[in-house]
């Protein structure tokens, strides 16, 4: 009976453990939250406002070989690996505001000195352009002063190993899905960064990546039940577009 008290008591506390080593990452930032749009500026603001351990954004390179951020690769009547960075700046997103230019996001970001920036890189059309737009990333990174607390996720494999050359210190994280925790750790990865149904597929790949040394990151995770499946699981963090409800299972714990 007291064995089975001691073990009750060391699986509950070793949930609490679990619980709070989880941290919330809003992906595309806050966007759910009144008047705000999907990587807008207004988005980073209420992800830092929310107190989120991180705000993940998506990055192109433009035709004229600039930085913004967006998601779609074709947007509004626009593919943004031929848009120019003038006429990217005059597109609207859906609640008004103009799309951001990476600078003016990290610009943003000097504000909330809390937050953790998760940079998306998405996939270009050639190894050449990833390369020159993880070039461009890296310049930023140094004038801004943000390397301590961005860490950098992309589905392109090319792009990682770019990220790993070009910025050796910084952590990495991949998204595909389709690359076991050991493979990750020689290409220089910081950990993986999965969707939920590879992770439910490939639960082991958490201690796997665990006993590596590296971390994981879950995607989209929306429901409760996701969230206290991975929180139980000792997941390092989950990207969510319910910043809220994740924040408040966490305090439950
Ligand atoms: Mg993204």
């Amino acid at each position: 009976m007291k064995y089975v008290f001691i073990q009750l008591c060391l699986t509950l506390i070793c949930f609490g453990m679990n619980a709070q080593n989880t941290k919330v990452i809003a992906h595309r930032g806050y966007w759910k939250k009144d008047g705000s749009a999907q990587n807008s500026i207004s988005a980073l603001q209420n992800a830092a406002e929310l107190k989120v351990y991180g705000s993940e954004f998506d990055v192109w390179l433009t035709g004229d070989n600039r930085l913004v951020v967006n998601h779609d690769k074709k947007f509004q009547g626009h593919d943004m690996e031929h848009i120019t960075f003038a006429e990217a700046v005059k597109v609207k997103l859906g609640n008004g505001e103009s799309m951001p230019t990476l600078s003016e996001y990290f610009s943003e970001a000097l504000d909330h000195p809390e937050l953790h920036l998760i940079l998306e890189l998405k996939s270009h059309v050639s190894d050449e352009r990833e390369r020159e737009a993880v070039l461009g990333i890296a310049k930023l990174i140094k004038a801004y002063g943000v390397a301590d607390r961005t860490d950098f996720i992309a589905f392109s494999l090319n792009a990682v190993k770019e990220f790993v050359k070009v910025m050796p210190d910084a952590d990495v994280y991949y998204l595909e899905g389709d690359i076991e925790p050991a493979r990750l750790k020689e290409i220089g990865c910081a950990g993986l960064d999965y969707n939920i149904h590879t992770i439910k597929t490939h639960p082991e790949w958490i201690k796997e990546a665990h006993d590596l040394g590296l971390k994981v990151n879950v995607w989209t995770v929306n429901n409760r039940e996701d969230m206290e499946f991975l929180i139980a699981q000792g997941v390092d963090f989950i990207t969510t577009d319910e910043p809220q409800l994740l924040m408040e299972i966490l305090e439950e714990k």
